[in-house]
């Protein structure tokens, strides 16, 4: 896939303009806060997902208007292809190749791509929540009808929980969860297998990346932690019995909490750095190799999968990496269309003879720098 050129109205502090792309490293440099960040989160709209720095929709609009409208011309399944997104009164109006779709959900697994920004390492330090997201969007991007499973869940899940609420005040409700139960088990087991397969395979991958980026110098393992069950090799039906069960052994304290304590929403990735947990252990050099290295199998396998290169977007991660942690990044990366941002510093000498396109972003205008990578 190829991001050819890109055009914005009104999104955040970028100047209105169209910006065009080389295929290769692109370089967007700038001093502090003049709108790089903001050119990678405008480029990350188009997967369909929402902002990678958790902004509202509204929050992407300039402070002075009352929309923006962004729009990007890119080359994917041996075709020129458009999306376009307009976003006003906290609303997505979407259209693909010119035809208006019902919501941006319809459009994920289209402009495909993989983002590395700072806050990612929450990835790793935070709640379980975050890593259950970063699977769920990878799977998405692989597998767009998963979006539906997931929308699915989370309705049964809010129905569930609203009637567990009620019960208590209304026994008679009781009858009505074996529904529940049964709708719940029957999705939560197809995100469960969906997961667990997908994961299977992002260990590998992830796996070799850390040896690669850690120079062998340490491990990393990931491994899917299942609420209702072990992670055993079991079918799709074993996964919806294994959760019919655990639903009736929690069904009391469920009904006491107000609240579904098993099933796919209470998963976790676990993420191991020379057999410890990286949440408690890892350094902050560490827990960045761990996430660099899911977001590289993530892009290896959305590779796999599609027969196509997905985009990568790495806001700010050279500065943070050593020296050799940054040379294998770069190595791996420089067959692909790559987004970097960087300050204008030693880290932008060092990529800019690797790459095709250096664009400085200053006051939110973003112009092609002049050619002076032999510099
Ligand atoms: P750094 O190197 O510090 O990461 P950056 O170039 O990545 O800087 P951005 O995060 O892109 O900076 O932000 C650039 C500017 O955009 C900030 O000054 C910010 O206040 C401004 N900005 C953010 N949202 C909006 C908005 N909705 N309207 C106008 N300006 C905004
Ligand atoms: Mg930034």
């Amino acid at each position: 896939m190829i991001v050819q050129n890109l055009s914005c109205q009104n999104f955040r502090n970028l100047s209105d303009a169209k910006i065009n792309f080389q295929n290769g490293i692109n370089v967007i440099c700038g001093d502090n806060a003049q709108g790089k960040t903001n050119l990678i989160e405008c480029l990350w709209l188009f997967t369909g997902g929402k902002s990678f720095r958790g902004a509202k929709d509204n929050e992407l609009i300039n402070f002075e208007k009352n929309f923006t409208k962004i729009e990007v011309n890119f080359y994917a399944v041996n075709r020129e292809q458009k999306i376009q997104l307009l976003i006003k009164n906290g609303k997505r109006i979407v259209s693909l190749n010119e035809v208006q779709k019902h919501s941006s959900a319809q459009i994920v697994g289209c402009f495909r791509c993989v983002v590395f920004a700072p806050n990612h390492l929450t990835l790793i330090k935070s709640g379980p929540e975050e890593r259950r997201k970063f699977i769920d969007a990878a799977i998405c991007q692989i597998k767009p009808t998963y979006t539906i499973l997931l929308s699915q869940y989370r309705h049964i899940l809010n129905q569930r929980n609203t009637l567990l609420k009620d019960i208590p005040y209304h026994h008679e409700l009781e009858d009505t969860l074996d529904i529940w139960n049964e709708r719940l088990c029957e999705v939560g087991a197809k995100i469960i297998s969906n997961r667990r397969k997908y994961i299977k395979r992002l260990s590998v991958l992830s796996s070799n990346f850390y040896d690669g980026i850690s120079n062998k110098r340490e491990t990393m393992n990931i491994s899917y932690k299942i609420s209702c069950c072990k992670n055993e090799e079991e079918t799709n039906e074993n996964i919806k019995n294994l959760l019919m069960k655990k639903l009736n052994q929690t069904r009391k304290n469920d009904i006491t909490f107000g609240f579904t304590s098993t099933g796919p929403h209470r998963d976790d990735l676990n993420v191991k750095i020379n057999e410890h947990e990286a949440k408690n252990f890892a350094s902050q050099g560490q827990q960045r190799s761990a996430v660099l290295s899911l977001k590289l199998a993530e892009a290896e396998l959305l590779k796999e999968e599609t027969e196509e290169q997905p985009v990568i977007l790495l806001d700010d991660v050279l500065s943070e990496l050593d020296v050799s942690r940054q040379d294998y990044l770069l190595n791996r990366i420089d067959s692909r269309q790559v987004f970097i941002t960087c300050c204008e510093s030693e880290v932008l000498n060092k990529i800019k003879k690797r790459s095709q396109c250096i664009l400085k972003v200053s006051g939110g205008n973003v112009k092609i720098k002049s050619d002076d990578r032999s510099e």
